[in-house]
C-alpha cells in the first residue's frame, strides 16, 4: 500500500500494459486495465446471463430486472406499472373489465421469488 503510494507521489508508474504502453502505479489497475483491451466479461448477470466488463455496466443493466410491473390484464396476460396505464389498455379489449386489477403485492411478491 504505502510502497504504491508512494510512487504515485513521485509520478512512477513501473507497471507497463503490454498491448499500448501505459503506465501503471499498481498490479491491480494495470490488471483492470488489461481487462478493456481482452473484452473480458468478468461480471454476470445470474438473470439472463448477460455478461459485463464493469461492476457498474452490471448495476446498471439489473435495472431492468427490477422492473417490476405488478398490473395484469387478465385477457392477454399484460403487465403494466400502474394501475392507470392498466385501465388505459383494458379499454383496448371490447369486454367487461371492472375486474382488471389483481391486487399488487400478490405480483410483488411472486417478483421477489423469481429475483
Ligand atoms: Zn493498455
Ligand atoms: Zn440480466
Ligand atoms: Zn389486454
Amino acid at each position: 500500500m504505502f510502497y504504491s503510494e508512494l510512487l504515485s507521489h513521485t509520478g512512477e508508474k513501473p507497471f507497463k500494459c503490454s498491448q499500448c504502453g501505459r503506465g501503471f502505479v499498481s498490479a491491480g489497475v494495470l490488471k483492470a486495465h488489461i481487462r478493456t483491451h481482452t473484452g473480458l466479461k468478468a461480471f454476470k448477470c445470474l438473470i439472463c446471463n448477460g455478461a459485463f466488463t464493469t461492476g457498474g455496466s452490471l448495476r446498471r443493466h439489473m435495472g431492468i430486472h427490477n422492473d417490476l410491473r405488478p398490473y395484469m390484464c387478465p385477457y392477454c396476460q399484460k403487465t403494466f406499472k400502474t394501475s392507470l396505464n392498466c385501465k388505459k389498455h383494458m379499454k383496448t379489449h371490447r369486454y367487461v373489465y371492472s375486474f382488471c386489477m389483481y391486487p399488487p403485492t400478490y405480483f410483488g411478491s411472486l417478483s421477489l421469488k423469481i429475483l
